[in-house]
């Protein structure tokens, strides 16, 4: 079966911000387009390399392109980051383990706990963060396949030890795949600290406007590629052009924008530390995902209520600033506090944000 369709190879030695905006441009030829084109195709004339829509598509093989160079290996395109991330999780056979992380997106643990449900693999959920206890419980199952990391993680933001467990779970023949939704290619790089997949759910900082579903696979072993784009051919989880191309727009700015958001997010993440009437702030560092615990989940649904510039909605990563109760999911982990709120912070004025963000917090002083 066909593979890619062919792009012009890539300089490797370029920067990030560079590849990004370079990156899967079609070849040079006079009055050829700056941009690659939405191909729109289900079939293609026969005998080339790739002969029926569901097996590749020039738009999505440039935006494998720019992420991979980005990543540091092949990517794979596919309709949604759960559509990637369940990918993954058919690479695991009958009665394997998988462990994972506690508070991993709740998509990925509800996918873990229906697989298990149905006698398909058996899943440990740990603390991430703590690497002696994931060591632990890889070792505890004779049978485990795959460690699921996610750093930080979705929506507590505990930072795991890629590096550390990759070298531990390959000791013991476990494969290492990193949900690298949160830090973008731009903030971590897994496949270089030792993992063997990332996923991306697309759909957030990658294409970054809050009006695409995608997501993505980057690999650097080819027969992990094969596997992946094998099962993507058959379960036909394929993304749109149209989508595809819009996330591929997406990313020529993504340096820009991610730049802008962190910024904005370290201000308010030290604003919040100082509010009296936030209980806890959490932000790891980097990247431009911050949660404020407030006092109880009816305080949380105030402010969230109540604020005109940040939009109450779920999602995140996109240029607008959102914010969300998280515990008001049925399916989010019992262990995230009620008060818990995340905020997706975009980039736009930070004053202008913490203007909007205070006066809704102002409402809870007595
Ligand atoms: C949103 C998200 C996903 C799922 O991606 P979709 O594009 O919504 O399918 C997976 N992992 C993380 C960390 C996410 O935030």
């Amino acid at each position: 079966m066909a593979d890619e369709l062919s792009h012009p190879a890539h300089p490797t030695d370029l920067r990030p911000a560079t590849i990004a905006v370079t990156g899967g441009r079609p070849s040079r030829q006079p009055d050829a387009p700056l941009n690659v084109p939405i191909t729109m195709a289900s079939t293609y004339v026969a005998a080339g390399d790739v002969e029926y829509g569901r097996y590749g598509n020039p738009t999505w093989s440039a935006f494998e392109d720019v992420l991979g160079a980005l990543e540091g290996g092949r990517a794979l395109a596919f309709a949604s980051g759960m559509a990637a991330a369940t990918t993954v999780l058919d690479l695991v056979g009958r009665d394997g383990g998988v462990v994972a992380p506690q508070h991993a997106y709740s998509g990925t643990i509800m996918a873990l706990a229906d697989l298990e449900a149905r006698g398909r693999l058996h899943a440990e959920l740990v603390d991430i963060a703590d690497t002696d206890a994931v060591v632990g419980a890889m070792k505890a199952d004779e049978d485990c396949a795959l460690l699921w990391i996610e750093s930080p993680t979705n929506p507590a933001l505990e930072l795991a030890d890629i590096e550390t467990l990759a070298r531990a779970a390959h000791e013991l023949g476990v494969r290492v795949v990193v949900d690298n939704t949160f830090a973008t290619p731009l903030l971590q790089q897994p496949l270089s600290l030792g993992a063997d997949i990332v996923v991306h759910s697309a759909t957030k900082y990658l294409a970054g406007h809050s009006d695409v579903q995608l997501g993505a696979l980057v690999v650097s072993d080819e027969e992990v590629h094969g596997a992946l784009k094998a099962r993507r051919d058959l379960v036909g989880a394929v993304p749109g052009p149209f989508e595809t191309w819009l996330a591929l727009r997406g990313l020529r700015t993504l340096h820009l924008r991610l730049e802008r958001a962190q910024q904005n997010a370290v201000e308010i993440a030290g604003r919040l530390a100082d509010h009296p009437g936030v209980v806890e702030v959490r932000y790891p560092g980097f990247g431009a995902i911050v949660a404020m615990v407030l006092a109880d989940g009816f305080t949380a649904d105030l402010v969230t209520r109540s604020t005109r510039l940040w939009v109450q909605a779920t999602s995140l990563g996109g240029v607008e600033s959102t914010l969300e109760r998280r515990r008001r999911w049925q399916a989010e982990a019992q262990t995230i506090p009620e008060g818990l709120v995340r905020l997706s912070v975009g980039i736009e004025d930070v004053e202008d944000l913490w203007a909007d963000l205070s006066r809704a917090l102002a409402a809870l002083a007595p």
